[in-house]
């Protein structure tokens, strides 16, 4: 019998979600999701009513939804692309804006290289210094679409809104991908440099610091131009790319500033405890303006402090890539989820030691 799968996607690596196991209740610091639920109006917005609207279609325009964000950003809602996660923004942004290839760091969110295979986009990695900066001069030699994410994934570490704007300014003739999906706790945000700079995209994501990760809603804010281009990719594949409940959610969640001002304030403080703490066992922790810490310690290998973790219930991310394989990526919790996960470090390091004596 033939593979009726076809034979360019046969060999295609996909992208590994975190793991998400059933065996046991886990401190979950693996995947990056809020540990606060979503704002209250979210709730009340998925009404009976709204539920019922089920039977309809969802708005193809997503147009109040796409009002909300723009209000909320400060630009129009021609200037707003709506998609089914973040991901899907940042698929329609490979398919059909890489033209003249693209580059990316060796080391950052690892859907950009999938996407780049799927879409047979000539793409280019560039290695992140040793110290895990970005090597912005390369960049800005390079040619093709620039896919950043800042802050990035999974070393947590920011360009400032100068240095990206270093880079838009180098080649007005090159698209400029910045996808700041964690941007929220504490980087610099550069859409307003979508107004001045035609060749910026901004990505952002609901995921992370509204809480909205099982609902998936990301966007994206650019140009009127690159914003009918992406419309077109959708009218292309799915027209009701964003269901009915999650364009409700996400209006509700944008709406509520207080409450988002409340939790990535929490996170970045519960952030700031874990960092200190960790720096007193000795651990190298970057300076993650993320809802994350990526750190890593010279007593123990860190796939072994990542199993040790699992054991005693809390889940990280461990990735093996050489460079990065001596750390962990470790998700910020609430401050009673960062307090165990400091004790079971030190359970971790204490029974190190035991074999190391014995
Ligand atoms: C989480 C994440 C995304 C994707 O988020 P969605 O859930 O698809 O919105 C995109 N980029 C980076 C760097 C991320 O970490």
């Amino acid at each position: 019998m033939p593979s009726f799968f076809s034979s360019k996607y046969q060999h295609l690596e996909a992208y590994t979600p975190g793991e998400q196991p059933r065996d046991k209740a886990y401190i979950k610091l693996n995947t990056n999701e809020s540990p606060y639920p979503p704002a209250e109006g979210v709730l009340k917005a998925i009404s009976t009513e709204a539920v019922n609207d089920l039977r309809l279609y969802s708005d193809p325009t997503c147009l109040a939804t796409r009002k909300a964000i723009a209000d909320r950003y400060g630009v129009e809602p021609e200037n707003v692309f709506v998609s089914n996660g973040s991901d899907e923004s940042l698929a329609f942004l490979f398919m059909g804006f890489t033209e003249p290839g693209a580059v990316f760091a060796d080391i950052t969110y690892g859907f950009y290289k999938v996407f780049g295979d799927l879409y047979g986009v000539d793409y280019k990695e560039i290695p992140l210094n040793d110290d895990f900066t970005l090597p912005l001069d390369a960049f800005c030699r390079a040619k093709g679409t620039a896919f950043i994410a800042n802050p990035n994934a999974p070393t947590g570490l920011a360009l400032t809104t100068a240095e990206i704007e270093k880079l838009l300014h180098s080649d007005p003739d090159r698209l400029v991908v910045v996808d700041e999906a964690y941007v929220d706790f504490g980087g610099e945000t550069v859409v307003p440099l979508v107004k001045k700079y035609p060749n910026l995209a901004v990505v952002q994501t609901f995921s992370k610091s509204r809480s909205l990760a099982g609902a998936r809603l990301g966007f994206t804010i650019a140009s009127a131009e690159i914003i009918a281009g992406m419309d077109k990719l959708k009218y292309s594949t799915n027209p009701y790319n964003v269901n009915r409940l999650t364009l409700l959610a996400g209006k509700a969640a944008i709406e509520d500033e207080a409450y988002f001002e409340k939790t990535r304030n929490a996170i970045m403080e519960a952030r700031a405890y874990t960092k200190a703490e960790l720096e007193k066992r000795n651990f190298t922790v970057t300076d993650s303006k993320t809802n994350f810490l990526f750190a890593k310690t010279d007593k123990m290998d860190g796939g072994e402090l990542y199993k040790m973790l699992k054991d005693k219930g809390i889940l990280v991310r461990h990735f093996t890539a050489p460079k990065i394989c001596q750390y962990n990526r470790i998700t910020i919790g609430t401050m009673t989820e960062m307090q165990t996960f400091i004790a079971k470090i030190d359970e971790c390091l204490g029974e190190r030691e035991g074999t190391d004596h014995a």
